[in-house]
């Protein structure tokens, strides 16, 4: 088994699209970013690339790259997915926290986790999202950024 820890922080500013695990969320702030700037999404991906010694998303993804200018996070969290099967590991569970001041994303939850699960190509039940707020302290709190933590359980299949 591997674990891997992923953590990312987006600011948050107007005219832009809050994007978290592939879901857009109606907020008057979006995430600033080079890519779709989904903090969720980049989180995992790093989780997945850690728990394979893999380096990070700006390893095989440099944000110097105008090829991936407002690209959609997925495309980088399908490339993790592609390394951890190529290395024979699957996914046994992620749990991941999203800190962001408002909206609340409980309505979004179960939408955002299907959309994970399908890409990590498991259950929904091996997936977890949380949401948090900061309080009204901090860059989170005070709505200037958008944050994201995930922990993630590779395992070998038995064969
Ligand atoms: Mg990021």
């Amino acid at each position: 088994m591997r674990i891997g820890f992923g953590s990312d922080i987006h600011r948050l500013v107007p005219g832009r699209p809050l994007i978290l695990g592939g879901v857009q969320v109606g907020s008057d702030l979006g995430a600033d970013g080079h890519s779709d700037a989904d903090a969720l999404t980049h989180a995992i991906t790093d989780a997945i690339l850690g728990a394979l010694a893999l380096g990070d998303i700006g390893t095989h993804f440099p944000p110097s790259d105008e090829r991936w200018r407002n690209a959609e996070s997925f495309v980088f969290l399908r490339f993790a997915v592609g390394e951890m099967k190529r290395l024979a590991y699957e996914i046994a569970n992620v749990d991941s926290t999203v800190h962001l001041e408002s909206p609340k994303l409980r309505p979004y939850i179960d939408e955002i986790r299907k959309g994970l699960a399908d890409a990590l190509e498991v259950g929904t039940d091996r997936v977890s999202v949380k949401a948090k707020t900061g309080e009204g302290v901090d860059a989170v709190g005070e709505r200037l950024a958008v944050r994201a933590e995930a922990i993630v359980l590779l395992e070998k299949p038995a064969r």
